[in-house]
Protein backbone atom coordinates (compact mmCIF):
# COMPACT_ATOMS: atom_id res chain seq x y z
CA UNK A 1 0.00 0.00 0.00
CA UNK A 2 2.93 2.30 0.87
CA UNK A 3 3.21 4.58 -2.30
CA UNK A 4 6.01 5.84 -4.47
CA UNK A 5 7.45 9.38 -4.28
CA UNK A 6 5.79 12.07 -6.80
CA UNK A 7 7.91 13.81 -9.28
CA UNK A 8 9.83 16.87 -7.98
CA UNK A 9 7.12 19.17 -10.79
CA UNK A 10 3.86 17.60 -9.17
CA UNK A 11 5.27 18.78 -5.53
CA UNK A 12 6.23 22.35 -7.01
CA UNK A 13 2.87 22.82 -8.58
CA UNK A 14 1.15 21.27 -5.31
CA UNK A 15 3.12 23.66 -3.16
CA UNK A 16 2.47 26.46 -5.57
CA UNK A 17 -1.33 26.06 -5.17
CA UNK A 18 -1.13 24.90 -1.69
CA UNK A 19 0.73 28.95 -1.07
CA UNK A 20 -1.82 30.24 -3.33
CA UNK A 21 -4.73 29.55 -1.01
CA UNK A 22 -2.78 29.54 1.95
CA UNK A 23 -2.86 33.52 1.03
CA UNK A 24 -6.06 33.69 -0.16
CA UNK A 25 -7.95 31.56 2.56
CA UNK A 26 -8.72 34.21 5.25
CA UNK A 27 -10.56 36.20 2.41
CA UNK A 28 -12.41 33.50 1.13
CA UNK A 29 -13.82 32.69 5.01
CA UNK A 30 -14.83 36.13 5.04
CA UNK A 31 -17.11 35.79 2.14
CA UNK A 32 -20.54 36.75 2.58
CA UNK A 33 -23.13 34.13 2.68
CA UNK A 34 -25.04 35.72 -0.46
CA UNK A 35 -21.61 35.57 -2.58
CA UNK A 36 -21.27 31.50 -1.35
CA UNK A 37 -25.21 31.16 -2.86
CA UNK A 38 -24.21 32.16 -5.82
CA UNK A 39 -21.44 30.39 -6.66
CA UNK A 40 -23.55 27.52 -5.59
CA UNK A 41 -25.82 28.46 -7.70
CA UNK A 42 -23.65 28.85 -10.67
CA UNK A 43 -21.97 25.49 -10.00
CA UNK A 44 -25.77 23.49 -10.30
CA UNK A 45 -26.42 25.50 -13.16
CA UNK A 46 -23.28 24.82 -14.95
CA UNK A 47 -23.80 20.77 -13.75
CA UNK A 48 -27.76 21.11 -15.17
CA UNK A 49 -26.23 22.51 -18.42
CA UNK A 50 -26.58 20.12 -21.72
CA UNK A 51 -23.22 20.58 -22.79
CA UNK A 52 -21.62 19.66 -19.55
CA UNK A 53 -23.91 17.09 -18.85
CA UNK A 54 -23.17 15.26 -21.78
CA UNK A 55 -19.33 15.54 -21.72
CA UNK A 56 -19.89 13.76 -18.15
CA UNK A 57 -21.98 11.65 -19.36
CA UNK A 58 -19.41 10.55 -21.93
CA UNK A 59 -16.54 10.64 -19.71
CA UNK A 60 -18.12 7.79 -17.76
CA UNK A 61 -19.40 5.78 -20.36
CA UNK A 62 -15.49 5.40 -21.37
CA UNK A 63 -14.42 4.89 -18.05
CA UNK A 64 -16.87 2.25 -17.24
CA UNK A 65 -20.13 2.26 -19.45
CA UNK A 66 -22.22 3.80 -17.11
CA UNK A 67 -25.78 4.42 -18.64
CA UNK A 68 -26.36 8.58 -18.61
CA UNK A 69 -29.73 7.50 -16.94
CA UNK A 70 -27.60 5.97 -13.97
CA UNK A 71 -25.20 8.95 -14.14
CA UNK A 72 -27.60 11.21 -14.05
CA UNK A 73 -29.38 9.59 -11.09
CA UNK A 74 -26.53 9.07 -8.96
CA UNK A 75 -24.01 12.06 -9.95
CA UNK A 76 -25.86 15.10 -11.00
CA UNK A 77 -29.46 14.41 -9.59
CA UNK A 78 -28.17 14.17 -6.41
CA UNK A 79 -25.47 16.55 -6.20
CA UNK A 80 -28.18 19.15 -7.57
CA UNK A 81 -30.51 18.62 -4.40
CA UNK A 82 -28.27 18.56 -2.80
CA UNK A 83 -27.04 22.27 -3.66
CA UNK A 84 -30.28 23.00 -3.53
CA UNK A 85 -30.66 21.78 0.06
CA UNK A 86 -27.55 23.87 1.35
CA UNK A 87 -28.73 27.20 -0.06
CA UNK A 88 -31.91 26.52 1.36
CA UNK A 89 -30.49 26.57 4.75
CA UNK A 90 -27.20 27.77 4.74
CA UNK A 91 -28.31 31.49 6.62
CA UNK A 92 -29.36 29.07 9.55
CA UNK A 93 -26.46 27.10 9.63
CA UNK A 94 -24.35 30.25 9.76
CA UNK A 95 -25.97 32.21 11.93
CA UNK A 96 -25.19 32.07 15.61
CA UNK A 97 -27.03 29.35 17.28
CA UNK A 98 -27.88 30.02 21.17
CA UNK A 99 -27.42 27.88 24.21
CA UNK A 100 -27.96 27.79 27.41
CA UNK A 101 -26.33 29.81 29.96
CA UNK A 102 -26.58 28.88 33.37
CA UNK A 103 -27.65 31.46 36.01
CA UNK A 104 -24.51 32.06 37.72
CA UNK A 105 -23.49 33.48 34.68
CA UNK A 106 -26.76 35.93 34.30
CA UNK A 107 -24.90 38.68 32.05
CA UNK A 108 -23.67 36.49 29.61
CA UNK A 109 -24.88 35.35 26.27
CA UNK A 110 -24.39 32.02 24.80
CA UNK A 111 -23.52 30.61 21.69
CA UNK A 112 -22.11 28.62 19.04
CA UNK A 113 -20.65 29.72 15.85
CA UNK A 114 -19.97 28.58 12.72
CA UNK A 115 -16.24 29.18 10.84
CA UNK A 116 -14.75 27.88 8.47
CA UNK A 117 -11.71 25.72 8.89
CA UNK A 118 -9.38 27.33 6.12
CA UNK A 119 -7.66 25.46 3.78
CA UNK A 120 -9.52 21.68 2.79
CA UNK A 121 -8.31 18.65 1.15
CA UNK A 122 -10.66 16.45 -0.35
CA UNK A 123 -9.57 12.97 -1.90
CA UNK A 124 -12.27 11.02 -3.91
CA UNK A 125 -12.89 7.12 -5.15
CA UNK A 126 -13.80 6.18 -8.54
CA UNK A 127 -16.89 4.54 -8.26
CA UNK A 128 -19.28 7.66 -7.96
CA UNK A 129 -16.97 10.06 -9.10
CA UNK A 130 -18.40 13.40 -9.30
CA UNK A 131 -21.21 12.29 -6.57
CA UNK A 132 -18.32 11.52 -3.71
CA UNK A 133 -15.88 15.27 -4.98
CA UNK A 134 -18.83 17.21 -5.31
CA UNK A 135 -20.90 16.45 -2.23
CA UNK A 136 -18.27 17.43 0.46
CA UNK A 137 -17.14 20.32 -1.91
CA UNK A 138 -19.77 22.30 -2.07
CA UNK A 139 -20.15 21.85 1.85
CA UNK A 140 -16.55 22.81 1.82
CA UNK A 141 -17.66 26.00 -0.46
CA UNK A 142 -20.64 26.57 1.68
CA UNK A 143 -18.92 27.17 4.58
CA UNK A 144 -16.19 29.50 3.39
CA UNK A 145 -12.59 26.81 2.79
CA UNK A 146 -10.39 26.87 0.03
CA UNK A 147 -10.38 23.34 -1.48
CA UNK A 148 -7.45 21.37 -3.29
CA UNK A 149 -9.75 17.94 -4.98
CA UNK A 150 -7.96 15.20 -5.95
CA UNK A 151 -10.33 12.71 -7.80
CA UNK A 152 -9.39 8.94 -8.61
CA UNK A 153 -6.84 8.03 -11.13
CA UNK A 154 -9.33 5.21 -12.05
CA UNK A 155 -11.70 6.90 -13.45
CA UNK A 156 -9.26 9.11 -15.74
CA UNK A 157 -11.78 10.61 -18.19
CA UNK A 158 -14.45 11.68 -16.02
CA UNK A 159 -11.45 12.81 -13.50
CA UNK A 160 -10.33 15.21 -16.50
CA UNK A 161 -14.14 15.98 -16.67
CA UNK A 162 -14.02 17.18 -13.25
CA UNK A 163 -10.61 19.47 -13.60
CA UNK A 164 -12.40 21.51 -16.79
CA UNK A 165 -15.89 21.72 -15.44
CA UNK A 166 -14.25 22.77 -11.77
CA UNK A 167 -11.55 25.27 -13.57
CA UNK A 168 -14.16 26.86 -15.46
CA UNK A 169 -16.17 27.77 -12.14
CA UNK A 170 -13.06 28.80 -9.73
CA UNK A 171 -10.20 30.40 -9.25
CA UNK A 172 -7.05 27.81 -8.59
CA UNK A 173 -6.54 29.97 -5.72
CA UNK A 174 -10.45 28.54 -4.22
CA UNK A 175 -10.79 25.30 -6.08
CA UNK A 176 -7.98 23.76 -7.40
CA UNK A 177 -8.10 20.17 -9.02
CA UNK A 178 -4.43 17.89 -8.89
CA UNK A 179 -5.06 14.67 -10.60
CA UNK A 180 -2.78 11.95 -9.68
CA UNK A 181 -2.53 8.53 -8.18
CA UNK A 182 -0.92 7.71 -4.70
CA UNK A 183 2.19 9.04 -4.85
CA UNK A 184 0.21 12.58 -6.08
CA UNK A 185 -2.11 11.72 -2.68
CA UNK A 186 1.39 11.00 -0.85
CA UNK A 187 2.60 14.43 -1.15
CA UNK A 188 -0.98 16.32 -0.91
CA UNK A 189 -0.97 14.60 2.56
CA UNK A 190 2.49 15.98 3.47
CA UNK A 191 0.92 19.53 3.83
CA UNK A 192 -0.51 21.34 6.54
CA UNK A 193 -3.98 21.24 5.96
CA UNK A 194 -6.88 22.32 8.11
CA UNK A 195 -9.12 19.44 7.04
CA UNK A 196 -9.28 16.11 5.38
CA UNK A 197 -12.19 14.81 3.67
CA UNK A 198 -11.15 11.17 2.38
CA UNK A 199 -13.99 8.45 0.72
CA UNK A 200 -12.28 5.18 -0.12
CA UNK A 201 -11.27 1.95 1.33
CA UNK A 202 -10.40 1.35 5.18
CA UNK A 203 -6.94 0.43 3.93
CA UNK A 204 -6.28 3.81 2.72
CA UNK A 205 -8.39 5.24 5.13
CA UNK A 206 -5.66 4.33 7.90
CA UNK A 207 -2.77 5.67 5.59
CA UNK A 208 -5.03 9.02 5.78
CA UNK A 209 -5.63 8.95 9.29
CA UNK A 210 -1.49 8.46 10.12
CA UNK A 211 -0.50 11.19 7.64
CA UNK A 212 -3.24 13.50 9.03
CA UNK A 213 -1.78 13.09 12.57
CA UNK A 214 1.43 14.53 11.87
CA UNK A 215 -0.51 17.75 11.23
CA UNK A 216 -3.21 17.16 13.91
CA UNK A 217 -5.28 17.69 11.05
CA UNK A 218 -9.44 16.82 11.40
CA UNK A 219 -10.67 14.30 9.08
CA UNK A 220 -14.06 12.98 7.67
CA UNK A 221 -12.98 9.43 6.44
CA UNK A 222 -16.18 7.97 4.61
CA UNK A 223 -14.88 4.24 3.98
CA UNK A 224 -16.35 0.68 3.28
CA UNK A 225 -16.95 -2.76 4.65
CA UNK A 226 -19.54 -5.51 4.27
CA UNK A 227 -22.89 -4.42 4.61
CA UNK A 228 -25.55 -6.90 5.41
CA UNK A 229 -29.25 -7.31 3.98
CA UNK A 230 -31.73 -9.53 6.60
CA UNK A 231 -34.44 -10.79 5.05
CA UNK A 232 -37.05 -12.27 7.84
CA UNK A 233 -39.47 -14.34 7.03
CA UNK A 234 -42.45 -11.65 6.98
CA UNK A 235 -40.82 -9.20 4.01
CA UNK A 236 -42.75 -9.30 0.63
CA UNK A 237 -40.20 -11.83 -0.94
CA UNK A 238 -40.89 -11.30 -4.16
CA UNK A 239 -40.83 -7.22 -3.94
CA UNK A 240 -37.68 -7.79 -1.55
CA UNK A 241 -35.96 -9.31 -4.17
CA UNK A 242 -36.83 -7.16 -7.08
CA UNK A 243 -35.58 -3.78 -4.49
CA UNK A 244 -32.21 -5.95 -3.60
CA UNK A 245 -31.52 -6.85 -6.93
CA UNK A 246 -32.02 -3.17 -8.57
CA UNK A 247 -29.62 -2.28 -5.22
CA UNK A 248 -26.98 -4.52 -5.78
CA UNK A 249 -26.43 -4.49 -9.21
CA UNK A 250 -26.80 -0.54 -9.40
CA UNK A 251 -23.17 0.48 -10.78
CA UNK A 252 -22.71 -3.13 -10.71
CA UNK A 253 -22.35 -3.55 -7.28
CA UNK A 254 -19.62 -1.15 -7.22
CA UNK A 255 -21.47 0.47 -4.47
CA UNK A 256 -20.03 1.41 -0.95
CA UNK A 257 -23.89 1.19 0.70
CA UNK A 258 -24.38 -2.12 -1.77
CA UNK A 259 -26.55 -5.39 -0.20
CA UNK A 260 -22.71 -7.04 0.56
CA UNK A 261 -24.09 -10.30 1.35
CA UNK A 262 -27.52 -11.66 2.49
CA UNK A 263 -28.84 -13.07 5.47
CA UNK A 264 -31.96 -15.02 4.45
CA UNK A 265 -34.39 -16.82 6.57
CA UNK A 266 -34.36 -20.63 5.32
CA UNK A 267 -38.01 -20.87 4.57
CA UNK A 268 -37.87 -17.99 2.18
CA UNK A 269 -34.24 -18.65 0.27
CA UNK A 270 -36.01 -20.51 -2.46
CA UNK A 271 -39.04 -18.21 -3.61
CA UNK A 272 -35.99 -14.91 -3.12
CA UNK A 273 -33.66 -16.63 -5.51
CA UNK A 274 -35.86 -17.02 -8.29
CA UNK A 275 -37.90 -13.53 -8.13
CA UNK A 276 -34.30 -12.36 -7.89
CA UNK A 277 -33.10 -14.04 -10.94
CA UNK A 278 -36.84 -13.31 -12.81
CA UNK A 279 -35.89 -9.55 -11.71
CA UNK A 280 -32.41 -9.78 -13.30
CA UNK A 281 -33.48 -11.02 -16.01
CA UNK A 282 -36.51 -8.33 -16.52
CA UNK A 283 -33.40 -5.68 -15.52
CA UNK A 284 -30.47 -6.35 -17.82
CA UNK A 285 -32.01 -9.05 -20.30
CA UNK A 286 -35.60 -8.06 -21.68
CA UNK A 287 -34.66 -8.51 -25.17
CA UNK A 288 -33.14 -11.52 -24.77
CA UNK A 289 -29.85 -10.82 -26.13
CA UNK A 290 -28.09 -11.69 -23.02
CA UNK A 291 -27.31 -9.92 -19.72
CA UNK A 292 -23.43 -8.84 -20.84
CA UNK A 293 -25.34 -7.17 -24.18
CA UNK A 294 -27.53 -5.03 -21.61
CA UNK A 295 -26.20 -1.36 -21.60
CA UNK A 296 -27.81 -0.62 -18.00
CA UNK A 297 -25.26 -2.70 -16.69
CA UNK A 298 -21.72 -1.41 -16.22
CA UNK A 299 -18.62 -2.70 -16.37
CA UNK A 300 -16.28 -3.66 -13.47
CA UNK A 301 -13.80 -0.85 -13.22
CA UNK A 302 -10.43 -2.55 -14.40
CA UNK A 303 -8.87 -5.42 -14.62
CA UNK A 304 -7.27 -5.38 -11.02
CA UNK A 305 -10.76 -5.08 -9.88
CA UNK A 306 -11.69 -8.10 -12.34
CA UNK A 307 -9.24 -10.66 -11.27
CA UNK A 308 -10.01 -9.58 -7.51
CA UNK A 309 -13.62 -10.05 -7.73
CA UNK A 310 -13.28 -13.23 -9.95
CA UNK A 311 -10.83 -14.78 -7.20
CA UNK A 312 -13.45 -14.34 -4.34
CA UNK A 313 -15.53 -16.33 -6.90
CA UNK A 314 -13.03 -19.31 -7.32
CA UNK A 315 -11.88 -19.57 -3.70
CA UNK A 316 -16.00 -19.93 -2.48
CA UNK A 317 -16.51 -22.29 -4.87
CA UNK A 318 -13.14 -24.36 -4.45
CA UNK A 319 -13.99 -24.46 -0.84
CA UNK A 320 -17.82 -26.19 -1.86
CA UNK A 321 -20.04 -22.64 -2.23
CA UNK A 322 -22.57 -23.25 -5.14
CA UNK A 323 -23.43 -20.64 -7.30
CA UNK A 324 -27.48 -20.65 -7.69
CA UNK A 325 -27.60 -17.87 -10.05
CA UNK A 326 -25.07 -16.17 -12.56
CA UNK A 327 -21.08 -16.11 -12.31
CA UNK A 328 -19.77 -16.48 -16.09
CA UNK A 329 -17.91 -14.40 -17.00
CA UNK A 330 -15.59 -12.29 -19.59
CA UNK A 331 -12.26 -11.06 -18.73
CA UNK A 332 -11.29 -9.14 -22.05
CA UNK A 333 -14.93 -7.11 -21.32
CA UNK A 334 -14.41 -6.82 -17.67
CA UNK A 335 -18.03 -8.42 -17.66
CA UNK A 336 -18.90 -10.75 -14.25
CA UNK A 337 -22.19 -11.83 -14.85
CA UNK A 338 -24.74 -11.19 -11.61
CA UNK A 339 -24.48 -14.18 -9.33
CA UNK A 340 -25.86 -15.46 -6.27
CA UNK A 341 -23.41 -17.47 -4.21
CA UNK A 342 -24.48 -20.40 -1.87
CA UNK A 343 -23.37 -22.60 0.67
CA UNK A 344 -20.74 -19.79 1.68
CA UNK A 345 -18.88 -20.02 5.19
CA UNK A 346 -16.55 -17.91 7.06
CA UNK A 347 -13.41 -19.93 5.43
CA UNK A 348 -14.06 -18.38 2.06
CA UNK A 349 -12.10 -14.69 1.45
CA UNK A 350 -15.68 -13.82 -0.13
CA UNK A 351 -17.25 -13.33 3.46
CA UNK A 352 -14.49 -11.71 4.65
CA UNK A 353 -13.33 -9.40 2.02
CA UNK A 354 -15.84 -6.21 0.64
CA UNK A 355 -17.02 -7.45 -2.72
CA UNK A 356 -17.59 -4.26 -4.57
CA UNK A 357 -18.74 -6.27 -7.36
CA UNK A 358 -21.96 -8.11 -8.97
CA UNK A 359 -21.83 -11.18 -6.52
CA UNK A 360 -24.49 -11.80 -3.79
CA UNK A 361 -23.50 -14.36 -1.18
CA UNK A 362 -26.26 -15.81 0.96
CA UNK A 363 -25.88 -16.51 4.29
CA UNK A 364 -29.15 -18.87 5.95
CA UNK A 365 -30.75 -18.76 9.42
CA UNK A 366 -33.46 -20.46 10.94
CA UNK A 367 -33.98 -18.40 14.35
CA UNK A 368 -33.41 -14.33 14.38
CA UNK A 369 -31.14 -14.76 17.47
CA UNK A 370 -28.50 -16.20 15.09
CA UNK A 371 -28.46 -13.00 13.39
CA UNK A 372 -26.50 -10.86 15.20
CA UNK A 373 -23.35 -12.91 15.44
CA UNK A 374 -23.52 -13.71 12.00
CA UNK A 375 -22.79 -9.46 11.42
CA UNK A 376 -20.93 -8.71 14.51
CA UNK A 377 -17.67 -10.99 14.45
CA UNK A 378 -16.96 -8.70 11.27
CA UNK A 379 -15.93 -4.98 11.75
CA UNK A 380 -19.07 -2.26 11.73
CA UNK A 381 -20.76 -2.10 8.68
CA UNK A 382 -22.03 1.34 6.95
CA UNK A 383 -25.13 0.35 6.00
CA UNK A 384 -27.38 -2.58 6.83
CA UNK A 385 -30.63 -3.46 5.58
CA UNK A 386 -34.08 -5.42 6.90
CA UNK A 387 -37.04 -6.76 5.65
CA UNK A 388 -39.71 -8.09 7.09
CA UNK A 389 -43.19 -6.61 9.05
CA UNK A 390 -42.54 -7.95 12.42
CA UNK A 391 -41.73 -4.47 14.43
CA UNK A 392 -40.65 -6.80 17.48
CA UNK A 393 -38.12 -8.24 15.05
CA UNK A 394 -36.74 -5.35 13.34
CA UNK A 395 -36.62 -3.47 17.25
CA UNK A 396 -34.39 -6.89 18.06
CA UNK A 397 -31.80 -6.67 14.92
CA UNK A 398 -31.54 -2.42 15.26
CA UNK A 399 -31.18 -3.16 19.44
CA UNK A 400 -28.11 -5.65 18.70
CA UNK A 401 -26.44 -5.06 15.70
CA UNK A 402 -24.44 -1.72 14.14
CA UNK A 403 -23.93 0.07 11.17
CA UNK A 404 -23.48 4.13 10.14
CA UNK A 405 -26.81 3.50 8.25
CA UNK A 406 -29.77 1.16 8.50
CA UNK A 407 -32.69 1.05 6.13
CA UNK A 408 -35.83 -0.86 6.62
CA UNK A 409 -37.59 -2.30 3.60
CA UNK A 410 -35.73 -0.49 1.27
CA UNK A 411 -32.26 0.03 -0.50
CA UNK A 412 -29.71 2.31 -1.36
CA UNK A 413 -31.66 5.37 -0.18
CA UNK A 414 -29.36 6.91 2.19
CA UNK A 415 -27.95 9.84 -0.08
CA UNK A 416 -31.81 10.67 -1.44
CA UNK A 417 -32.60 12.24 2.10
CA UNK A 418 -30.34 15.20 2.56
CA UNK A 419 -31.68 15.79 6.04
CA UNK A 420 -30.10 12.17 7.53
CA UNK A 421 -26.50 12.37 7.51
CA UNK A 422 -24.22 9.64 5.88
CA UNK A 423 -21.31 7.92 7.43
CA UNK A 424 -20.02 5.19 8.86
CA UNK A 425 -18.86 3.68 12.37
CA UNK A 426 -14.77 2.62 13.06
CA UNK A 427 -13.68 0.35 10.00
CA UNK A 428 -16.77 1.92 7.86
CA UNK A 429 -15.58 5.19 8.73
CA UNK A 430 -15.90 8.34 11.27
CA UNK A 431 -17.65 11.45 10.85
CA UNK A 432 -20.77 12.50 8.63
CA UNK A 433 -21.59 13.67 4.84
CA UNK A 434 -24.28 15.01 4.08
CA UNK A 435 -27.15 17.67 5.94
CA UNK A 436 -26.31 19.95 8.76
CA UNK A 437 -23.46 17.47 10.09
CA UNK A 438 -21.99 16.67 6.50
CA UNK A 439 -21.91 20.74 6.83
CA UNK A 440 -20.02 20.63 10.04
CA UNK A 441 -17.58 18.87 9.31
CA UNK A 442 -15.54 21.75 7.61
CA UNK A 443 -16.59 24.01 10.57
CA UNK A 444 -14.84 24.92 13.72
CA UNK A 445 -17.79 24.91 15.48
CA UNK A 446 -16.60 28.01 18.05
CA UNK A 447 -18.26 28.40 21.13
CA UNK A 448 -18.60 32.42 21.92
CA UNK A 449 -19.63 33.80 25.71
CA UNK A 450 -20.18 37.46 25.29
CA UNK A 451 -21.04 39.60 29.02
CA UNK A 452 -22.90 42.23 27.65
CA UNK A 453 -24.61 43.87 30.99
CA UNK A 454 -24.08 43.10 34.56
CA UNK A 455 -20.33 43.10 36.32
CA UNK A 456 -18.93 38.94 36.57
CA UNK A 457 -19.51 37.69 40.13
CA UNK A 458 -15.51 36.52 39.31
CA UNK A 459 -14.55 38.98 41.85
CA UNK A 460 -15.85 36.97 44.88
CA UNK A 461 -13.26 34.10 44.28
CA UNK A 462 -9.72 36.16 43.36
CA UNK A 463 -6.92 35.25 45.62
CA UNK A 464 -5.99 35.64 48.55
CA UNK A 465 -8.51 32.42 49.48
CA UNK A 466 -10.52 32.37 52.53
CA UNK A 467 -13.52 31.53 53.61
CA UNK A 468 -16.23 33.55 51.46
CA UNK A 469 -14.67 32.27 48.04
CA UNK A 470 -14.65 28.82 49.34
CA UNK A 471 -18.61 29.59 50.41
CA UNK A 472 -18.93 30.94 46.87
CA UNK A 473 -17.20 28.33 44.81
CA UNK A 474 -19.72 25.60 46.35
CA UNK A 475 -22.98 27.66 45.87
CA UNK A 476 -21.92 28.38 42.10
CA UNK A 477 -21.31 24.98 40.94
CA UNK A 478 -24.21 24.07 42.70
CA UNK A 479 -26.60 26.08 40.71
CA UNK A 480 -24.62 26.02 37.70
CA UNK A 481 -27.44 23.09 36.53
CA UNK A 482 -30.49 25.01 37.22
P1 LIG B 1 -9.17 3.69 -2.60
O1 LIG B 1 -9.06 3.77 -1.13
O2 LIG B 1 -8.33 2.72 -3.32
O3 LIG B 1 -8.89 5.12 -3.28
C1 LIG B 1 -9.54 6.29 -2.88
C2 LIG B 1 -8.64 7.49 -3.15
O4 LIG B 1 -7.46 7.35 -2.39
C3 LIG B 1 -8.21 7.66 -4.60
O5 LIG B 1 -8.27 9.03 -4.95
C4 LIG B 1 -6.77 7.16 -4.60
O6 LIG B 1 -5.95 7.80 -5.56
C5 LIG B 1 -6.31 7.52 -3.20
N1 LIG B 1 -5.25 6.63 -2.71
C6 LIG B 1 -5.00 5.34 -3.07
N2 LIG B 1 -3.92 4.86 -2.41
C7 LIG B 1 -3.47 5.86 -1.62
C8 LIG B 1 -2.38 5.97 -0.70
N3 LIG B 1 -1.53 4.97 -0.48
N4 LIG B 1 -2.23 7.15 -0.06
C9 LIG B 1 -3.09 8.17 -0.27
N5 LIG B 1 -4.12 8.12 -1.13
C10 LIG B 1 -4.32 6.98 -1.80
O7 LIG B 1 -10.74 3.43 -2.88
P2 LIG B 1 -11.48 3.21 -4.26
O8 LIG B 1 -11.08 1.89 -4.84
O9 LIG B 1 -11.36 4.42 -5.12
O10 LIG B 1 -13.00 3.14 -3.77
C11 LIG B 1 -13.57 1.98 -3.25
C12 LIG B 1 -13.66 2.01 -1.74
O11 LIG B 1 -14.26 3.22 -1.30
C13 LIG B 1 -14.56 0.90 -1.20
O12 LIG B 1 -14.01 0.41 -0.01
C14 LIG B 1 -15.87 1.62 -0.91
O13 LIG B 1 -16.69 0.99 0.03
C15 LIG B 1 -15.37 2.95 -0.44
N6 LIG B 1 -16.39 3.98 -0.61
C16 LIG B 1 -16.96 4.54 0.49
C17 LIG B 1 -17.98 5.49 0.33
C18 LIG B 1 -18.67 6.12 1.51
O14 LIG B 1 -19.42 7.07 1.32
N7 LIG B 1 -18.46 5.65 2.72
C19 LIG B 1 -18.36 5.87 -0.95
C20 LIG B 1 -17.73 5.27 -2.04
C21 LIG B 1 -16.74 4.33 -1.86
Amino acid sequence: MSAATASSDTRQEIARIFALQQKNAPAVGLSPIHDRIKKLKNFRAALNDPAWFNALAEAMHLDFRKHPVEAYASEVGTTTSYIDHICKNLYRWLSPHKEITPLPLLGITSYLQCEPKGQVLIISPWNYPVLLAFCPLVNAIAAGNTVVLKPSEMTAHTSAFIRAFLAGLFDEKEVAVVEGDAETATALLELPFHHIHFTGSPAVGKIIMAAAARNLTTITLELGGKSPAIVTPSADIALTAQKMAWAKHFNNGQTCIAPDYAVIHESVLDPFIQHYKKALTRYFNSDGKGIQQSDSLPRVINLKHFKRIHSLLEDALDKGAKVAVGGQSDEKDLYIEPAVILHVDESMNIMDEEIFGPLLPVVTYREVSEIPAIINRRPKPLALYIAGKKRKEIRYLLQHTTAGNTIINDYLLGFSNPHLPMGGVNNSGMGRSLGFAGFREFCNERSVMDRRFLSSGLKLVFPPYGKRANFVLRWLYRLINY
